[in-house]
């Protein structure tokens, strides 16, 4: 069997997302990898910001589910993300911006203030959830566009939804 470049990067993207790598992707990688953040910026999962990464998290994951779980099982089958997720988020990158932009939005705010995220730890958030080292120092760096140090929620949201809206 011929792995192209395509192939190889939606196996990125699921190994991303099945944090516990298990094979497939269920509610405990979301939880995991809110759990991840929380432990990264030394947030307690009670206060408010904690809680609302996890209700963000939880919404993620129904969203996630209630596009590619097709047998409806509860998990996200490889199978079940390259042929549901990723080709459904493909032709719908907004679609895909809607159903992570709480859980992402809670994120920044767990690892930056009211000014918006730093680069560095924006790529520290990119890390947790999942996306290569070199890739996120990379793309949080690009995200600055205007240069000022600073990103904001709209720039990380539209850069996750390119990242795990693979081109073909
Ligand atoms: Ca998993
Ligand atoms: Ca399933």
């Amino acid at each position: 069997m011929v792995t192209s470049e395509y192939e190889r990067r939606i196996a990125a993207r699921f190994a991303g997302f099945d944090q516990d790598g298990n094979g497939y992707i269920d509610r405990e990688d979301f939880m995991a990898a809110a759990k991840a953040l929380l432990a990264e910026f030394g947030t307690a999962a009670r206060s408010d910001k904690g809680q609302a990464l996890y209700v963000g998290a939880e919404a993620f994951w129904q969203g996630m589910a209630g596009i590619a779980d097709r047998d409806g099982d509860q998990r996200i089958t490889r199978e079940e993300f390259v042929n549901g997720a990723v080709k459904r988020l493909r032709d719908n990158p907004d679609r895909f911006a809607e159903i992570a932009r709480p859980f992402l939005h809670a994120a920044l705010a767990v690892a930056g203030g009211d000014a918006g995220v730093g680069v560095d730890d924006t790529a520290r958030v990119l890390r947790v959830l999942g996306v290569d080292k070199e890739v996120a120092a990379q793309a949080a760096a690009q995200l600055d566009t205007d240069g000022d140090g600073r990103i904001d929620e709209e720039e990380i949201v539209s850069a996750f939804a390119r990242y795990f809206t693979v081109p073909e």
